[in-house]
């Protein structure tokens, strides 16, 4: 049966591994902090004590951790998967990491005979617990149909974008989209506040709206509400993306004032509440000096 190394236990990295043991695939699991792994080892996982020994019998290695900085350590620092793993093995990044560090992930790690796949995800922890993520894939087609054995229990969509680097250029733009679409949401539901509009009626006259995407109707629910629990996506983590997003249109020579601006205001709110579901941000926006 084909081994799978499982690098990171997330919210989504826990369904995402989960996925592969319920299909019946040998598992290795590492995750910094090991409680997140119990249920996994009694499901029949293997504990590994560093992603090194994850990787060691790996036909594939899958990693879903936080950003840049984790995702070199888990591949290529001191206890990382390249000190251990196989020439041809299948090096499969699902983070969310900028477009540079996946190009020098892929240099590095094609430079030690690994196969890399860029692979972000779209998706929430539901999705990802139930194999039905949307995969934004950068490689080339060789080695897309090789991985494709390992992607399919995760996926219920692959979508090829073109080589290494691609999948996470789509990825970062639709999480920068995202990203204004709900920084946009919260300060129109400030106005509507401020202006003693009924927010049961503001809710649901946007959820059936022209501005009705998937993304300002599941935010303007839990905003009204005030009630972020269960968060699915934090403040740090899409503050991450849309700064990974304007260092690639930085890049590529454009200047985007909207992205700044929505960087501004994750900026406040990852510093008033770094762990807690994005839609806090509605707490932070409207708070400066009227024009
Ligand atoms: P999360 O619950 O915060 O999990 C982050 C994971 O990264 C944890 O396993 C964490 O380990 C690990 N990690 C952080 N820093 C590390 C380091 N320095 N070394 C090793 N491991 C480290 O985040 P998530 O929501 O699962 O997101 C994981 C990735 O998926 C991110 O790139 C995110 O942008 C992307 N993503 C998330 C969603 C979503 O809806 N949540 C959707 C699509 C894509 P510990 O458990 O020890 O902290």
């Amino acid at each position: 049966m084909a081994h799978v190394a499982f690098i990171g236990l997330g919210r989504m990295g826990h369904g995402m591994a989960g996925r592969y043991l319920e299909n019946g695939f040998t598992v290795a699991v590492w995750n910094r902090s090991r409680a997140k792994a119990d249920d996994l080892i009694g499901r029949g996982a293997r504990w590994a004590n560093s992603p090194a020994d994850a990787a060691r019998d790996a036909d594939a290695v899958v990693t879903m951790v936080a950003d840049d900085r984790a995702s070199r350590e888990v591949w290529t620092g001191k206890d990382g998967v390249a000190t251990t793993a196989r020439p041809d093995t299948l090096a499969i990044e699902c983070s969310t990491v900028s477009y540079r560090h996946a190009l020098d992930l892929a240099h590095d790690l094609r430079a030690r005979g690994l196969v890399y796949l860029d692979c972000p995800v779209t998706g929430l922890p539901e999705a990802a617990a139930s194999g039905k993520l949307t995969l934004l894939v950068g490689a080339e087609a060789a080695d897309l149909e090789r991985a494709r054995p390992y992607l399919t229990p995760i996926s219920n969509s692959i979508r090829h974008f073109g080589p290494v680097g691609a999948g996470t250029v789509f990825k970062l733009i639709n999480n920068l989209m995202g990203a204004v679409q709900i920084a946009g949401l919260a300060e129109g539901l400030r106005i509507a506040e401020q202006a003693g509009l009924d927010m049961a009626m503001v809710q649901d006259a946007l959820a059936s709206g022209a501005v009705a995407s998937p993304q300002v109707v599941r935010h303007s629910k839990r905003m009204v509400a005030r009630d972020f629990s269960g968060a699915s996506f934090t403040a740090a983590l899409r503050h991450k993306d849309a700064s990974y997003a304007l260092a690639l249109a930085n890049g590529l020579q454009l200047d985007l004032a909207v992205g700044r601006a929505t960087l501004d205001v994750y900026a406040a709110a990852k510093a008033h509440a770094p762990d807690d579901d994005e839609g806090r941000l509605i707490d932070v926006v409207g708070r400066s000096k009227p024009v």
